[in-house]
């Protein structure tokens, strides 16, 4: 299938009202993971790379991989490039194919927010690439604790969203209603009344970063007051510690003498757990993919988007055994 840009795949949700799962991709499992979890669901996705995740892998490295495996899909797939604060970072990777970035400006002056998203959505429109930017400022780092506690984190103001949107012409905007990255030490509260002021003024769709963590029923209430796209890695990246946790647990593997084994059993589940036979490492990548696997498959649920592929699968769909069957 085509790789799709940000704008095509969230008009769709706009209209039909629900919301797209961005799901950040640091590896080939994860990113077999969420393609394998989109296709079972038949469910649009979106594959997110972070500019501060380069330190587990360069983008060089993933992105011709998630490009790859965006265009054997057979849903439909958005290659997009979140927080991207280097402007020579964004240009690069709209240079390698991917159809959607986020000018991450949320922490600058107003103004040189505005002048900066302009300056990237105008090269953007030329490529066709959708560009996502940030107002407001959502609090801490994808998968660090404390987020809500950021002295930068700010809301969204409904009238400065108004004229920044109608300023720069992005295709979709990151608003800060009281979700933060990471994980939560308190319950975070959503304000969903600026959420649809904010959206009733705008027109375009919104998304939701912080998204991990927040209770099914937040979801489903940002959803149904304008949030179309929805980032999460958070809780992607918890489900495949737990799955490994479970796994190395109960094993006696050599040299892990002084490691302290996990002792719980809670976090066992299923048929997969009980009938592994760990040998090694090429098992925890299985483990992983397929406990990344279930949590993206439960998002996309949760958000709505599971069945919003219109029509058959394309001739050139997917071959057996491209992916090790989970
Ligand atoms: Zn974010």
């Amino acid at each position: 299938m085509p790789l799709m840009s940000l704008k095509e795949v969230l008009a769709d949700a706009d209209r039909r009202h629900y919301g797209v799962g961005a799901f950040n991709v640091l590896n080939i499992e994860m990113l077999n993971a969420i393609i394998r979890a989109a296709e079972e669901e038949q469910a649009p996705v979106i594959l997110a790379f972070a500019e501060g995740h380069q330190k587990y892998i360069a983008m060089e490295t993933i992105a011709p991989l998630m490009l790859k495996a965006a265009r054997e899909a057979t849903v439909p797939v958005v290659v997009h490039y979140d927080h991207g604060r280097q402007f020579e970072n964004i240009i690069k990777i709209m240079h390698y194919g991917f159809t959607s970035v986020m000018f991450d400006g949320s922490t600058l002056p107003y103004e040189e927010n505005v002048r900066r998203t302009q300056e990237v959505v105008r090269i953007a429109r030329i490529l066709g690439v959708s560009v996502e930017a940030e107002l407001g400022h959502v609090g801490g780092a994808e998968g660090v604790p404390g987020g809500e506690d950021d002295p930068q984190a700010c809301y969204t103001d409904v009238n400065q969203a108004a004229d920044f949107v109608a300023r720069t012409g992005v295709d979709a905007l990151a608003v800060a209603i009281g979700t933060a990255h990471g994980v939560y030490r308190t319950r975070p509260k959503l304000d969903l009344e600026r959420l649809a002021a904010i959206k009733n003024r705008v027109g375009i769709p919104l998304v939701l970063h912080g998204g991990s963590g927040l209770r099914d029923d937040d979801f489903r209430q940002a959803i149904a007051r304008g949030i179309n796209k929805i980032n999460i890695f958070t809780d992607i990246s918890l489900a495949a510690t737990r799955r490994i946790i479970a796994m190395l647990g109960d094993k006696d593997i050599p040299g892990s003498a002084g490691v302290v084994p996990y002792q719980g059993s809670d976090l066992l589940e299923g048929d997969f757990i009980q009938n592994a036979s760990l040998t090694g490492y090429q098992d925890l990548m299985l483990a992983v993919t397929a406990a990344v696997k279930e949590e993206v498959k439960g998002k996309i649920r949760l958000f709505g988007s599971n069945g919003k592929v219109a029509g058959p699968a394309p001739p050139h769909a997917r071959q057996p055994g491209r992916w090790p069957s989970l």
